[in-house]
């Protein structure tokens, strides 16, 4: 499944509606941009875009807005934007109407306008065709390059690429390629490492992985259910009684078929309760770590939020860094397991750190994203 690419589109003197993910963390109290990644990661298309003399215009969404809300615009992601651009990049009043329309009409070759905030508009949500219209409209081309909303079938994820001509950025194709590629035709040895705080929530990640894995490494809170599921005692740690017959499936689909399940062999306290992984289980994640080909890792090793409980979520993402510049194939994905990586500086070490964090793992469960499927193959 290769999906069309913007290197098919020939975008001089066109007016494309370029769908990116900006819904990057602020702080409040001053306004201010926590985390500029998801801009960062967009600039490649943008510029690809703006170097063949397109026009684009940049849609998103931003929080959870239930109307229109001034409180998130998008007006200090667009300055954001336009900093690293090193262009200007005004802020259209709405994503719609007739103002945006005669904004985007003004545009130069090579010009970049901000949308207004997507789901300031309900509409967006429930991928209403009337509003895929609307937005649509005085576009030649679609680009979507919002891998972290590809799981979403809204209008500017899904719906406008069925009325457009519709394109795969540079972001969310090389997304796709990765990270289906861990499934599809992983390098061997394959060692998943698993973390986090639940079971429940990793359910489906962990069974598509113990088909695919030679190791599977589990920590994290998560560990926790599968500890007790095999006889140790875990007191009053984290866990999910009910998900214990899950653990031992998981288990059970490892034996199956030769693959290796690794639990924690020791474990970091406070009290009576497991917040860590422990040294011993360090050295043996970060051993197979060094002797794998392919390294997919999701979830902390614990409440790493706390230092002194973030020891062995450093030690797996020092274990991954080390494989920088060998033929290894090291991908981070999640929410906090990516935020874990950035904060210790080592983002540049691995081969790919997901943007997507729900859509990563849904493509990791073997799930289809809609904002990709609606593209077309090439
Ligand atoms: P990701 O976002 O990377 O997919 P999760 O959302 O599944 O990861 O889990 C992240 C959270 O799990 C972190 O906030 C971390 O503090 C918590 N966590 C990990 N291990 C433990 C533990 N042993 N006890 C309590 N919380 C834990
Ligand atoms: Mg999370």
């Amino acid at each position: 499944m290769a999906k069309r690419t913007i290197a098919a589109l020939d975008a001089k003197g066109k007016r494309v509606l370029v769908r990116v993910d900006f819904n990057v963390p602020v702080e409040t109290d001053p306004p201010r941009i926590a985390d500029d990644t998801r801009i960062r990661a967009a600039l490649p298309t943008i510029n690809a875009l703006r170097d063949q003399g397109a026009m684009v215009a940049l849609c998103s969404h931003f929080g959870r807005p239930t109307g229109p809300d001034r409180k998130l615009s998008l007006a200090l992601v667009a300055k954001r934007t336009a900093e690293l651009l090193g262009v200007p990049v005004p802020m259209a009043p709405d994503c719609v109407g007739p103002e945006t329309k005669q904004q985007i009409r003004s545009l130069k070759p090579g010009g970049v306008l901000m949308l207004e905030n997507v789901r300031f508009h309900p509409e967006e949500e429930k991928n209403d065709p009337a509003f895929a219209r609307e937005l649509a409209a005085g576009f030649d081309a679609y680009v979507n390059d919002a891998f972290g909303a590809a799981h979403r079938a809204h209008a500017s994820t899904e719906g406008v690429a069925h009325l457009l001509p519709a394109y795969a950025g540079l972001l969310l194709e090389k997304e796709v390629r990765v990270l289906t590629s861990l499934l599809d035709s992983p390098a061997r040895p394959f060692l998943a490492i698993i973390g986090g705080a639940k079971v429940s929530s990793k359910i489906d990640v962990l069974k598509s992985l113990v088909a695919k894995a030679d190791v599977l490494a589990i920590g994290g809170g998560m560990a926790n259910t599968f500890l007790a599921a095999t006889g140790t005692d875990i007191k009053a740690s984290l866990s999910e009684p009910d998900r214990e017959t899950d653990a031992r499936a998981i288990l059970d689909a490892a034996w199956k078929r030769g693959a290796e399940v690794l639990l924690p062999v020791d474990m970091r306290w406070s009290g009576d309760k497991i917040l860590d992984i422990g040294e011993e289980t360090e050295y043996l994640f970060a051993a197979q770590v060094a002797d794998a080909m392919t390294v997919f890792w999701n979830g902390p090793m614990g409440l790493f939020e706390q230092p002194a409980y973030a020891h062995g979520t450093e030690a797996i993402a020092r274990a991954m860094a080390q494989l920088s510049g060998s033929a290894a194939v090291t991908v981070v994905g999640g929410g906090e397991s990516v935020q874990a990586v950035e904060q210790l500086g080592l983002a540049g070490k691995m081969t790919h750190v997901s943007t997507g964090g729900g859509a990563a793992l849904e493509l990791i469960e073997g799930k289809r994203l809609p904002g990709v499927e609606a593209i077309p193959n090439v």
